[in-house]
């Protein structure tokens, strides 16, 4: 059976994406590639909501080497303060917690976002010199108020970083009107591309601070590839370490076709296809991990179960042509699943994601009627 990947990435992909990448002959100072290169880092400014004042970044890895090349920005006994709302915000005390700089943790609930009064204090008590925050909390669906907590904090601290590895491409981005220093994603997520590279972009203020001194290692530090990623954009060969060449081509031809979709259409779809899913799931009677409106993303629900065993959805669904993501909260370990609704993701997906959850759902003994969800999303979308 022909499969949806309804994940939270890597996704279903598109297949003008995938053949972009169809390439045998081409190195890594091939005038193609310099181009696909030039042209992504442009079009990454557009998609972060920056300006030329933004230098981007496109380095192997993803999300997490995007995350860790912050600690190019940090020198020895800098304070940070994290932002967590689940596993992912977690991560960022992880990755500090490797380095030589002190770490503070604000955490939520499963469910909850931080709230932007709790920020506020915190930094109005310490001085940091980087807030890092995650925009949507992949483990749990929950969307945080980035643009709120920016406003509330954005003279006291010196550095702001956001982790928009599940919101970048599908939710409203406003790195420059926010004053943002770093704002981050991955390939693989919502601009509907393989796994393979992390994306960023810089505030000046940020890139003043690349130096000998941060503590950064030397892979992940960003001060070995700004020249690369200027050169690049001149349509200049240049080489630090080698970059995902044909990844860089699926990159390019997913850009071009964000464009040709249009941002804010895109933003608008993905807003619509989450608005089907939620519609569904609730019309089956189930719950939603994000306890208010307010924190529903439009890139992930998370999807609390009553009776069954998530797992076992997980592997019923698959021959019937749908792949799930688990639940990886381990608050709420064993007791939801989650769907990803990102990328290329349209309406149809959504009516197969719902008919094949009520058909499991139903065969495992979750207390569902046949029928509801898939009446709820025609609804939504009619
Ligand atoms: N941040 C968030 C919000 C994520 O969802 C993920 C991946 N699911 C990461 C960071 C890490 O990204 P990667 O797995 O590409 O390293």
């Amino acid at each position: 059976t022909r499969k949806i990947l309804m994940h939270v990435g890597p996704v279903t992909i598109d297949y003008e994406v995938l053949a972009a990448g169809l390439r045998g002959d081409t190195g890594f100072t091939s005038q193609e590639f310099i181009y696909a290169m030039s042209y992504s880092m442009k079009f990454l400014r557009k998609l972060m909501g920056a300006d030329q004042s933004y230098q981007p970044f496109i380095i192997p890895g993803g999300g997490t080497s995007a995350m860790e090349s912050v600690t190019s920005l940090l020198r020895r006994g800098d304070k940070v303060l994290v932002v967590s709302n689940g596993v992912f915000g977690d991560r960022w005390k992880q990755i500090f917690n490797r380095y030589s700089v002190a770490v503070d943790v604000i955490k939520a609930e499963p469910g909850e976002y931080v709230k932007p009064d709790d920020v506020e204090k915190a930094v109005k008590e310490e001085k940091y010199t980087l807030v890092a925050m995650t925009h949507v909390e992949t483990s749990t669906g929950v969307r945080a108020p980035i643009a709120e907590i920016a406003k509330r904090i954005r003279d006291k601290v010196e550095l702001i970083a956001v982790d928009g590895v599940s919101s970048v491409g599908a939710e409203s981005v406003k790195t420059k009107e926010l004053s943002i220093d770093v704002y981050l994603t991955a390939s693989q997520k919502a601009i509907g591309v393989p796994p393979g590279a992390g994306l960023l972009v810089l505030s000046e203020r940020a890139v003043s601070r690349l130096s000998d001194e941060s503590v950064a290692g030397y892979y992940l530090n960003l001060k070995n590839w700004i020249d690369v990623m200027r050169n690049l954009e001149d349509e200049k060969g240049s080489y630090f370490a080698t970059l995902p060449v044909h990844l860089i081509f699926m990159l390019a031809k997913a850009f071009e076709l964000i464009e040709k979709e249009g941002l804010e259409n895109r933003i608008k779809r993905h807003e619509r296809v989450a608005q089907g899913i939620r519609a569904g799931i609730e019309s089956m009677g189930l719950d939603i991990v994000a306890k208010r409106p307010e924190a529903y993303s439009n890139t992930v629900t998370a999807v609390m179960v009553k009776k069954v065993n998530p797992a076992e959805v997980l592997k019923a669904v698959i021959p019937e042509g749908l792949e799930l993501a688990p639940g990886v909260h381990p608050a709420l370990a064993g007791k939801y699943f989650r769907i990803g609704h990102m990328g290329w993701v349209n309406q149809n997906d959504v009516i197969t994601t719902i008919a094949v959850l009520e058909r499991v759902l139903k065969r495992l003994g979750e207390p569902v009627n046949l029928g509801e969800g898939v009446r709820a999303v025609q609804l939504t979308f009619t």
